[in-house]
C-alpha cells in the first residue's frame, strides 16, 4: 500500500466496544458535585435528567463497554468512516510530514455528533422515555439528535442559540426534516428564557442558556429526559469509536502518529480520537504529542481556570471540575459555533491538568485560511470548528518543512461545512475579524464561579 489515498475498514472490522479511559488514568478524575449539598453526586441525582444506563456509563470504571447491536446497526449507515492521507495538502505545503485525517463528515448529519446521539436515544428508548430535549449552537448537535430520534421513534425538542437560529436557518430545516421541534433560545417557554427576554428582546443567547432551558423542560415531565452533545464522560465514551477505528486504519499502513491534533469545544471529538491513542501511550507502546486546539475568542483550556463550575448558565447542572471561563461567560459570535462553550469536558480538563495533553488557541482568520488551503487541495469543505485543528496541523507541517522532520500527524476532520458557507463568504470578502478576548471580560465572568477548590 504505497500509493493509497484513503484507508477503509470493512463493516465487519468495525469496533464493537467503546473505550473508557478512566480506569487507565494515573489518578481518578474529581467527582461531579450536587449543586445543593456540594457532596459527590450520586446516580439518583441524575435520574430526572438522564436514563439509568447512561448514568452508569457516566460513572463507569469498566475499561470497555459493548456497543448494543441496534446501535451498531445504525452506525453501519456511515461507519466505519474513512481515514485519508492528505497527500495533496502535503504537496501544496511542500512538507515532508505525513498528514492523516479521520473524516466524520460522512454521517447523515455531517459531523461526529451522531456517534453519541444514536446510543443516547437508544438507551432512553429502552427505558420507555418518549421525548428528549436538548440545546444546539450551530445546529450540528440538534440535527444529530433529531436524526437519532427519528431512528427510534422518540420526540425531539431543541433550543437553538438565537444568534445561530437567525444566521443558520438551514440547520433548523434539517432538524425539522427529521421531525425535530426547534425554538430559538432564550425562548418564552421557560421562566429563565422569559427573564432574559424581558431584559433584551434581541438576546443572542448562548449554549449555557440553551442548556438551562432544555434541562428545565426535561425536569418537568417524567417521560422526558435531556441529552447533551458533548462534555460528559458518556458522550466522550461513545466518540471513542473514532480513535479505535483510526488505530486499526493506521496499523493497516504501518504508521504510528507523532502528533495528534483535535479541536476542542466541549472536548468530544478530541477525546473520541485521542483517548484510544492515549491508552496506547500510557501503556508505553507509542509516544505521540497530543494537542487540543481552541479559538482565541473562547480559550477555555489556555486561559480558563481549573475549578468546579456549572455546565449551564442558570446553574441547574451538577458542579463539574473543569477548565472554565465562568458559566456566565458569553463568547463572541465567532463562526465556529460549536466551540463557543464556557467549559470543557472534565475528562479532557483532568488529562490536561495531568500534563498528558497540551493546548493552543488560534484566531479564526488563520483557521479559515487553512480551510481554503485544505479545500483547494483535498477537496472537502471543512466545518468551521475543525479548521482550528487544520490550522494547527498546517503550522506543524510547515515546521517540519523547516526542520526536515517526517512527522506523522493525525487529525480529526469532524464535520463538513456545507451549511456554513455564509462564514466562508465573510472570510473571502475580507469581512471576518479576529476577536481577541480581554482579561477583564474573563475576570468578570469568573467572579460568578462558586468558590470551591
Ligand atoms: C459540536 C461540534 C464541535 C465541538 O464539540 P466537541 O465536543 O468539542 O467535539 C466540533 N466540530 C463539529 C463539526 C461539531 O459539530
Amino acid at each position: 500500500m504505497s500509493d493509497y489515498t484513503k484507508i477503509l475498514l470493512e463493516e465487519s472490522e468495525m469496533p464493537t466496544r467503546w473505550y473508557n479511559v478512566v480506569p487507565d488514568l494515573p489518578t481518578p478524575p474529581p467527582p461531579q458535585l450536587h449543586p445543593g449539598t456540594l457532596q459527590p453526586a450520586t446516580a439518583e441525582d441524575f435520574e430526572a435528567m438522564f436514563p439509568k444506563a447512561l448514568i452508569a456509563q457516566e460513572m463507569s470504571q469498566e475499561r470497555y463497554i459493548d456497543i448494543p447491536e441496534e446501535v451498531l446497526d445504525v452506525y453501519r449507515l456511515w461507519r466505519p468512516s474513512p481515514l485519508f492521507r492528505a497527500r495533496r495538502l502535503e504537496r501544496l505545503l511542500g512538507t515532508p510530514a505525513k498528514i492523516f485525517y479521520k473524516y466524520e463528515g460522512v454521517s447523515p448529519a455531517g459531523s461526529h455528533k451522531p456517534n453519541t446521539a444514536v446510543p443516547q436515544v437508544w438507551y432512553n428508548a429502552q427505558e420507555g422515555i418518549k421525548k428528549l430535549t436538548t440545546e444546539t449552537g450551530a445546529g450540528q448537535w440538534g440535527s444529530s439528535l433529531a436524526f437519532a430520534c427519528a431512528q427510534f421513534g422518540l420526540e425531539c425538542e431543541v433550543w437553538q442559540v438565537a444568534a445561530s437560529y437567525r444566521a443558520k436557518p438551514h440547520r433548523r430545516t434539517m432538524m425539522e426534516i427529521w421531525g425535530g421541534k426547534v425554538h430559538p433560545s432564550p425562548s418564552d417557554l421557560t421562566e429563565f428564557g422569559r427573564s432574559l427576554l424581558a431584559k433584551d428582546p434581541d438576546h443572542p443567547g448562548s449554549l449555557g442558556i440553551a442548556i438551562s432551558e432544555a434541562v428545565s423542560e426535561a425536569l418537568e415531565d417524567k417521560d422526558t429526559r435531556y441529552a447533551l452533545g458533548s462534555v460528559l464522560n458518556h458522550v466522550l465514551l461513545h466518540q471513542t469509536i473514532i480513535g479505535e477505528e483510526a488505530l486499526l486504519q493506521l496499523a493497516k499502513v504501518g504508521e504510528t502518529p507523532d502528533l495528534l491534533v483535535g479541536c476542542t469545544g466541549g472536548g468530544s471529538n478530541f477525546g473520541g480520537l485521542a483517548f484510544p491513542f492515549l491508552r496506547e501511550k500510557l501503556a508505553g507502546k507509542i509516544n505521540p504529542v497530543i494537542r487540543c486546539v481552541e479559538p482565541t475568542a473562547c480559550p477555555t483550556l489556555t486561559k480558563g481556570q481549573y475549578r468546579y463550575d456549572f455546565g449551564d448558565t442558570a446553574g441547574l447542572t451538577p458542579l463539574m471540575k473543569m477548565h472554565t471561563l465562568g458559566h456566565s461567560f458569553i463568547p463572541e459570535p465567532i463562526h465556529a459555533g460549536g466551540l463557543r462553550y464556557h467549559g470543557m469536558a472534565p475528562l479532557v480538563s483532568h488529562i490536561y491538568d495531568l500534563g498528558l495533553v497540551e493546548a493552543i488557541a488560534i484566531p479564526q482568520t488563520e483557521c479559515f485560511a487553512a480551510a481554503l488551503q485544505f479545500a483547494r487541495s483535498e477537496g472537502i469543505v471543512p466545518a468551521p470548528e475543525p479548521t482550528h485543528a487544520l490550522a494547527a496541523t498546517i503550522r506543524e507541517a510547515l515546521a517540519c518543512k523547516e526542520s526536515g522532520e517526517e512527522k506523522v500527524i493525525l487529525t480529526a476532520l469532524c464535520g463538513h461545512g456545507h451549511l456554513d458557507l455564509a462564514s466562508y463568504d465573510k472570510y473571502m470578502s475580507g469581512e471576518m475579524e479576529d476577536l481577541d478576548l480581554s482579561d477583564e471580560v474573563i475576570a468578570a465572568a469568573m467572579a460568578s464561579v462558586p468558590n470551591l477548590a
